[in-house]
């Protein structure tokens, strides 16, 4: 019998000129980049977020402060493997993630499978049980107007009873 548990994460970063755009550990091709300590992958910071949360393990500022030289410009990737880790450590694995990227550009209708690929590599499960969808904010608010992209997710795990 496999216990279950569910958890939410959301994140936020600036757009802005001169860094890379990282989504899920894959670069995608964009006049600006998110603004953060790490590599700002908002997309992957949700997931850990809601991977985290599942298990009751606090949040990644808790884990990953920023302002660390160890976090500067780290790939997120390197830090979702950790959360994974830290899961497996508690009994847990993952039973699947969903999660909505929020921007209104660029579009991201191509890059989506690859995303899938990378965070369901990074955490060790089947491509079938990492879904990201992309939205936009219709031209609303601060996300509307190019001020950055947002993310939301959900996690499911699963451990032995
Ligand atoms: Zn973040």
């Amino acid at each position: 019998m496999k216990k279950t548990r569910t958890g939410i994460g959301y994140d936020i970063h600036p757009l802005v000129p001169g860094r890379r755009l990282v989504l899920g550990g894959v670069e995608i091709p964009f006049d600006k980049g998110l603004d953060g300590w790490s590599d700002a992958d908002v997309l992957t910071h949700a997931v850990m977020d809601a991977l985290l949360g599942s298990a009751a393990l606090g949040d990644i500022g808790r884990h990953f402060p920023p302002g660390e030289p160890e976090y500067k410009d780290v790939s997120s990737l390197e830090l979702l493997d950790k959360v994974k880790t830290r899961l497996a450590e508690a009994g847990w694995q993952t039973g699947n993630i969903d999660a909505t990227v929020i921007a209104e550009k660029p579009v991201l209708k191509d890059y989506i499978d690859k995303i899938r690929e990378k965070l369901s590599q990074t955490l060790g499960t089947g491509i079938e049980r990492v879904s990201v969808k992309a939205s936009t904010s219709n031209g609303i608010g601060d996300i509307g107007r190019g001020e950055g992209i947002a993310a939301f997710a959900v996690a499911l795990i699963e451990g032995d009873e």
